[in-house]
């Protein structure tokens, strides 16, 4: 179990038991969203372990492409509502308040270090019906995500106890973590002008847009593990076997492991997220070098 945890709730947003409703902003949609999104899998149940974290993850961690707009390049459109402390009360959102604000200290620090910008704050939207979000609309069932035109993390926490109860007899602490600080990695990309960048350089070049989402998701993976090492620097996790379960998180959202649990077949062309061993490969690149600006996961791409 990870020593990230806070009962500050400065940075989280919560909108639970508000009914979205209303419209849905703009034309976007995030591919999963809605009605159609990927079904959490009955087989969950069983036996879970990894492989009912695979199938479960196969639903989060969306492409990020499809959300933001042109004029994602602004201030961050400023939450409205007073979030009380009682967002982080239980176990559970202590532990999604903990890295929320963790990992929002870490870039504080290591974005102008390391990549010269200026981090900007931003939140963790806790939703739990449907919500309309610039992104389109998030569902409960739609597991967290980046909306880069709202500049704001979401999160549905049923989506997390449905993680905790894959792991039986183990925390999943960091996966959840892991999961919350790859959405943060996308809002450091938002930041950097990444998103706005592969956005153009996709409607330009239609055919090559699964490998620069690949890049993105590898990116953002990548700065999970500088987070994550930068933690384990800290000494806030509790061993180093604690890793494993952020690992196993990082390649369970491989896409060759979603569509052979999903499809039963595996089609890498189809690809928006990189393979488990590439999840893997650039979870590790963050977590040993501490350096975010190592993640150069666009290299010949842009
Ligand atoms: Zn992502």
């Amino acid at each position: 179990m990870t020593k990230i945890r806070s009962s500050d709730a400065s940075n989280m947003d919560d909108r639970r038991g508000q009914a979205g409703g209303g419209s849905s902003g703009g034309g976007f949609s995030i591919p999963g969203m809605g009605g159609g999104g990927l079904p959490i899998p009955g087989g969950m149940k069983a036996g879970g372990g990894l492989l009912g974290i695979i199938v479960l993850l196969a639903a989060i961690l969306l492409p990020q492409l499809m959300g933001g707009s042109d004029s994602t390049q602004g201030a961050i459109a400023p939450a409205s509502n007073q979030t009380t402390g009682e967002a982080c009360s239980s176990e559970l959102e202590r532990v999604v308040c903990g890295v929320t604000n963790d990992v929002q200290a870490y870039w504080t620090k290591a974005l102008p270090t390391y990549l010269g910008t200026k981090y900007q704050m931003t939140k963790t939207r806790l939703f739990n019906q449907p919500y309309p979000t610039g992104c389109g609309k998030a569902s409960p069932e739609t597991g967290p995500f980046y909306c880069p035109a709202d500049f704001l993390v979401y999160i549905d926490l049923g989506f997390m106890q449905q993680i905790e109860k894959q792991f039986v007899g183990a925390t999943s602490d960091l996966a959840e973590q892991y999961i919350l600080a790859h959405e943060y990695g996308h809002h450091v990309q938002n930041l950097l002008g990444t998103n706005a960048k592969v956005q153009q350089a996709s409607r330009k070049n239609p055919s090559k847009a699964n490998k620069y989402s690949i890049a993105l998701e590898l990116q953002a993976d990548c700065y999970a593990g500088a987070w994550v090492g930068d933690a384990n620097r800290r000494d806030l996790l509790d061993s180093p076997s604690e890793i494993d379960e952020a690992i196993a998180a990082a390649e369970g959202v491989g896409d060759d492991r979603i569509q052979q649990a999903t499809q039963g077949r595996i089609n890498p062309e189809s690809w928006t997220h990189g393979s488990a061993d590439q999840r893997r490969t650039w979870f590790l690149k963050g977590f040993d070098t501490l350096d975010p600006s190592k993640c150069d996961t666009f290299t010949g791409l842009l």
